[in-house]
């Protein structure tokens, strides 16, 4: 899903995988899993799973500063300690040795480790695990010294366990299934530490009695933040296909359909490669609807609509609704001979589709008619608009010369016109 973590390219060819995901014979596209989801709810704190992987990856992505800004806290607060343990705290003397080995030999490189994998590898699955270890590290730290520094009557203050736990749950971006038997662990042991080690009476009451409030007022936060995360993950998911979908068929819509010839087109610069773009038309349909009526016309552009998307099957290929009972189309490589047999196969596919059209000039179904404009790889440049109007004018050449036909050109055959 998009975020701005990945580059236009990177995303690019991740919404083009999942769109040939679907295309290939998913049971169910995005929206429609999007809006069961969001009927069904999520109180649990789990998507259905060919929509939990998309969430972790966006929480692992979308977390990323929020995690460095957690780390360097902690780095912050591990440096400024020595500065103020006996002075301010009032540490006594024989503890410090202590003390700054397990801040500076041993929090202090580690957070600068795993700061740096945050920050080089967002995307790493492992994130959420180098995550928990680290924080049951810090408390294995802290009860440790908390033991040790008892012993000499410093009240270590234990609640440094519980604003732990809820930093964790608000800035780590894990999720809360990962975190929470970390924190469960984690307030047992403080609590188990304080009974068993502690003496310091009568602080070891408050400190158990602070520790579970602030370990509740932990779990309480980190559930609705992962909630609220979601709900507004599933919202703009959902806005976001539907903004780029076609309605009625559910190819790409105008805007998307641009936007995907665009990045295809910068794509096959970046390969120096050749690719075509297409025009599509259904032949007579305005004769279509007024025959069948509009319901019976929606339902064959439908159909056609689903044979000209398996037209465009590989990876990199574009099809979308250009408007009305027009289509577009792009398909990546391949030289002018392949391309055109690209295109005879969808029109002829969709002329095997045998859709009644009883008053077609052209045929007793309904059939297309495609211009195609082919850019090779030493055409340079082309733009966007000076392609789709040369596929355009091939295509009313097509209607022309009879509907129900192919006609493909090279783009450079032309007399450049674009100024
Ligand atoms: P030609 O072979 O020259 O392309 O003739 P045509 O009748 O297909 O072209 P024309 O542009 O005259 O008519 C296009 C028709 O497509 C007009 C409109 O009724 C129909 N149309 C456009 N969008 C839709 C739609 O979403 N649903 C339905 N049912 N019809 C549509
Ligand atoms: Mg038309
Ligand atoms: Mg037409």
């Amino acid at each position: 899903m998009p975020n701005k973590e990945t580059t236009s390219a990177e995303l690019y060819r991740l919404e083009r995988a999942e769109e040939q995901q679907w295309a290939e014979g998913a049971q169910q596209t995005p929206t429609e899993l999007l809006r069961e989801q969001r009927e069904r709810g999520f109180a649990t704190l789990w998507f259905r799973p060919e929509l939990e992987a998309d969430f972790c990856r966006y929480l692992r992505l979308s977390g990323r500063l929020s995690r460095l800004t957690l780390l360097s806290i902690a780095f912050l607060a591990m440096a400024i300690t020595p500065l103020i343990d006996t002075t301010l705290l009032g540490m006594p003397e024989p503890l410090v040795p202590l003390s700054r080995w397990l801040q500076l030999g041993g929090m202090i490189p580690l957070l600068l480790g795993v700061g740096l994998f945050c920050w080089k590898r967002p995307d790493a699955a492992a994130i959420e695990l180098v995550m928990v270890l680290l924080f049951l590290g810090f408390i294995a730290g802290l009860l440790g010294q908390r033991i040790v520094d008892a012993r000499y009557g410093f009240d270590l203050p234990v609640e440094f366990i519980g604003i732990c736990t809820v930093t964790m749950f608000a800035l780590a971006r894990i999720r809360f299934w990962v975190m929470l038997p970390a924190a469960v662990v984690a307030g047992i042991a403080a609590i188990g530490v304080e009974i068993a080690f502690i003496h310091i009476e009568p602080n070891v009451n408050y400190h158990v009695f602070a520790t579970v409030v602030l370990m509740v007022v932990a779990v309480c936060a980190g559930y609705s933040l992962e909630y609220f995360i979601r709900w507004t993950w599933l919202n703009g998911t959902l806005l976001h296909y539907l903004s780029r979908q076609d309605s009625l068929t559910g190819l790409l819509n105008r805007y998307a359909l641009e936007d995907a010839l665009e990045q295809a087109q910068a794509q096959a610069a970046r390969e120096s490669a050749g690719y075509a773009v297409a025009m599509i038309d259904i032949d007579a349909f305005g004769a279509y609807n007024d025959h069948y009526g509009h319901q019976e016309g929606d339902a064959a552009l439908r159909r056609v609509a689903a044979v000209l998307r398996a037209g465009a099957r590989r990876p990199l290929d574009v099809c979308g609704r250009y408007g009305g009972e027009e289509f577009a189309m792009l398909w990546m490589h391949g030289d002018a001979d392949e391309i055109r047999a690209l295109a005879e196969n969808v029109c002829s596919a969709i002329a095997a589709e045998r859709i009644p059209h009883a008053v077609s000039p052209v045929a007793e179904w309904v059939t297309v008619s495609i211009g195609v404009c082919h850019i090779g790889p030493d055409d340079g440049r082309v733009g966007l608009s000076a392609a789709l109007r040369k596929a355009d004018a091939l295509l009313y050449e097509a209607k022309a010369r009879g509907r129900n036909r192919v006609l493909c050109e090279r783009f450079s055959s032309w007399p450049d016109d674009d100024g």
